[in-house]
């Protein structure tokens, strides 16, 4: 691991699930982690115990984004080795028809223009390391649609064809991208989806074994870590009891 011990890193939504679960893993690897989200008391917790840097984001703001970057500046992250786009999240569970339109925006605000923020914000001071790389946090709502998934599944799309579009204008440059897909993985992210409902969260998981955000940091840390030449695309990962984004085995009902 000697090699990326200076290697620099920013992670957005460090304060819960999968971007928590990165933070500690790349802190533990060896990398330098500035880690960033609104809830600064939660993102401290998660931060200072493997030594990584936090400071206050909110990546729909762009005032809140130059503060940010500002920040990674003075904190020694000018030369940026690996960026992580992981804030995002699904809210509500509207038809199309059915939609309430305020919740669209914000989840194209979060997921869509909020990683455009921070890659605009960043590729500059990815270049200038030599060996930069940006990691989307996708979803298979990237590439699959379900009935109520509308908004989110949407969005999502949206984040690959980014993501894609992004490695074709940076080819040629030193600066890696990847898309990493997951299916179910229990996090805030249904009681999020939920406005706080936790008996409807829970049902999500239940009679099957979901991801943990462990295991989505685990195919993060591994694309970041393959030699620069090696740009891993997209990585789709799910539990062994899902299938499709509908399609899940639960032991209650099947066995
Ligand atoms: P989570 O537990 O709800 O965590 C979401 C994180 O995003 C939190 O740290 C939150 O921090 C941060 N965040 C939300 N709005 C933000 C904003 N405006 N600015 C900065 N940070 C913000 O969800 P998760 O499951 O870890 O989700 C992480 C990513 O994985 C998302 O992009 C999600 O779409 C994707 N994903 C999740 C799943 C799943 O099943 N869980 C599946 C596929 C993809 P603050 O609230 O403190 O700002």
């Amino acid at each position: 691991m000697e090699e990326i011990r200076s290697r620099t890193v920013v992670v957005t939504g460090g304060s819960a699930g999968i971007g928590a679960a990165t933070v500690r893993r790349l802190a533990t690897d060896g990398w330098s982690v500035l880690a960033g989200a609104r809830r600064l008391d939660l993102l401290r917790e998660v931060c200072e115990p493997v030594g990584a840097a936090a400071a206050g984001l909110d990546v729909t703001d762009e005032a809140s984004v130059a503060e940010f970057v500002d920040v990674a500046d003075r904190l020694g992250f000018g030369k940026l080795n690996l960026l992580v786009n992981n804030a995002g999240a699904a809210l509500g569970v509207d038809s199309v028809e059915g939609a309430q339109e305020d919740l669209w925006r914000r989840m194209f605000e979060l997921n869509v223009m909020g990683t455009l923020h921070l890659t605009r914000a960043f590729l500059g001071r990815l270049r200038a390391s030599g060996d930069g790389h940006v990691v989307n946090l996708g979803s298979v709502a990237g590439f699959e649609t379900y009935p109520g998934g509308g908004g989110y599944t949407a969005s999502k799309h949206a984040v690959r064809a980014l993501t894609k579009t992004l490695r074709r204008e940076l080819l040629g440059e030193p600066v890696r991208v990847t898309e990493v897909a997951p299916g179910l993985v229990e996090t805030e992210f249904s009681v999020v989806r939920f406005d706080g409902d936790r008996d409807r969260a829970d049902s999500i998981y239940r009679g099957m074994t979901p991801l943990v955000a462990d295991d989505v940091a685990d195919c993060i840390a591994w694309a970041a870590s393959r030699p620069s030449h090696v740009n891993i695309d997209e990585i789709v990962v799910r539990p062994r009891d899902q299938a499709t984004a509908t399609s899940v085995h639960r032991r209650e009902e099947n066995d």
